[in-house]
C-alpha cells in the first residue's frame, strides 16, 4: 500500500503488559472541522509467543462480540498468556453505538469495505487499518458475528473452504477446539470484501462465527461466544486450558451450493413453515410469502432447492423480493474435497 494509515493510535502494539487505548479515525465533520473518532483497542502481550486479534461489533447491530471481548480485556491478565492478544471489541463503533448493521456515517458495510484504502470513507479507513496494520501480525483472526436484527441462526464458527489444505485443516482444527454446536463452511451470497475472506487469503488461521440473532441474545449463546475465544485461545497456545467443561464435539455442516441459499421470489410478509434444526427435501415447503396488495391470491411458495437442514431463516417477517430467507446445510467430509 502506498499511502499510509491516517488511523493513530496511543497503544504500542510491540509493548508488554496490558493497555486499553483507541484508534484515533480523522474526521471532520460539520459540528467540528477537527475531530476524531476513536475506536477502542486492547493490546495484552506477555513474552514471545503467537498474536491473535480478535474483532467484534463488525456489524453494529450484532452485540455478542462487544460483549464477550469486553468481559475477555477486562479479565484477562499479561500473566495468563504466552504471546499477545490484540482486541478491537467495536470494530465499527459508530454502528454498534446506532444499533445498526452499518454505519451511519457513511452507510457503508464494515464486511464489504476490505482491504479498505487510507483516504477512504471512516468504514473504509478503519478496514485498511486493519488490513494493513493488525491482519499482517495475526496468527489467528477471530471475527465474532451472529445474525442480528435481520437472521437466526443456529450457533456457529464458520469459515470458507480455502484451497491451501494445510491452512483448512488448521482452520477446522481451531473451528473445532472453539466447542460451538455448529462448524458451518459458507459461500459469500452477497457480495465481497469481508474481513474474514480477507485473513483468509493472508493465510491466516481464520474463524469468523454466527452466534445466533439479536433475539437469541441470552446467557446460553454469550456462553458458547466467550468460552469458544478462550477455547481457541488455548488451542494457539496463547492461553492455558481453562479447564471447564470440556467442549461438545461440533458437526461440521456447509452451504457450499448457491441453491443452499434461498432467497425470496416475491415482497410481502414472510410466513416460517419450518424451524431452525428442521431436516428438508427438496421441494419441502420452507414458508410462504403473503402479497400485502393481494389478500385474494394464495401466498408465493418458498420451497427448500437442496436437501439438508435449516441453518438459518430470516429473522424480519416483512421481506423484498431477493432478501435471504432460508440457509440449508448438509455435513460436510473435508476430506473429499481438494
Ligand atoms: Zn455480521
Amino acid at each position: 500500500m502506498s499511502m499510509q494509515s491516517l488511523i493513530t493510535t496511543d497503544v504500542d502494539l510491540d509493548k508488554s503488559g496490558k493497555q486499553f487505548g483507541n484508534l484515533a479515525v480523522p474526521q471532520s465533520t460539520n459540528s467540528s472541522g477537527w475531530a476524531k473518532r476513536y475506536i477502542p483497542i486492547v493490546v495484552i502481550k506477555n513474552g514471545d509467543g503467537p498474536t491473535a486479534v480478535l474483532f467484534g461489533g463488525n456489524h453494529g447491530d450484532e452485540l455478542e462480540g462487544p460483549v464477550a471481548l469486553m468481559n475477555l480485556a477486562r479479565k484477562l491478565e499479561p500473566v495468563q498468556i504466552q504471546g499477545r492478544v490484540i482486541i478491537v471489541p467495536m470494530l465499527n463503533r459508530p454502528a454498534v453505538e446506532a444499533g445498526t448493521r452499518l454505519s451511519p456515517l457513511d452507510g457503508c458495510n464494515m464486511n464489504r469495505a476490505f482491504p479498505g484504502r487510507p483516504n477512504d470513507t471512516i468504514t473504509g479507513m478503519i478496514a485498511h487499518y486493519v488490513s494493513s496494520t493488525l491482519l499482517p501480525i495475526a496468527d489467528l483472526v477471530v471475527d465474532v458475528h451472529s445474525g442480528g436484527s435481520s437472521t437466526h441462526f443456529l450457533p456457529s464458527v464458520n469459515m470458507h473452504e480455502v484451497s491451501d489444505r494445510q491452512q483448512m485443516q488448521k482452520m477446522i482444527d481451531a473451528g473445532l477446539a472453539w466447542g460451538a454446536p455448529y462448524l458451518f463452511i459458507y459461500e459469500d451470497v452477497a457480495g465481497a470484501g469481508l474481513l474474514p475472506s480477507l485473513a483468509e487469503q493472508m493465510g491466516k488461521v481464520t474463524l469468523g462465527t454466527e452466534m445466533g440473532s439479536k433475539s437469541q441474545f441470552g446467557v446460553e449463546i454469550l456462553d458458547i461466544t466467550a468460552r469458544g475465544i478462550e477455547n481457541v485461545l488455548a488451542w494457539a497456545n496463547i492461553m492455558q486450558p481453562s479447564g471447564s467443561a470440556a467442549p461438545r464435539p461440533s458437526e461440521i455442516v456447509g452451504a457450499t451450493k448457491a441453491e443452499d441459499y434461498i432467497m425470496a421470489p416475491a415482497s410481502g410478509i414472510f410466513e416460517p413453515l419450518c424451524e431452525l434444526g428442521d431436516e428438508v427435501k427438496q421441494g419441502t415447503p420452507v414458508g410462504q410469502i403473503h402479497r400485502i396488495e393481494h389478500p385474494e391470491r394464495e401466498p408465493v411458495a418458498v420451497e427448500a432447492l437442496t436437501d439438508g437442514m435449516i441453518m438459518a431463516r430470516r429473522a424480519i417477517p416483512l421481506t423484498l423480493q431477493g432478501e435471504m430467507v432460508i440457509t440449508i446445510v448438509r455435513p460436510y467430509e473435508i476430506s473429499s474435497h481438494s
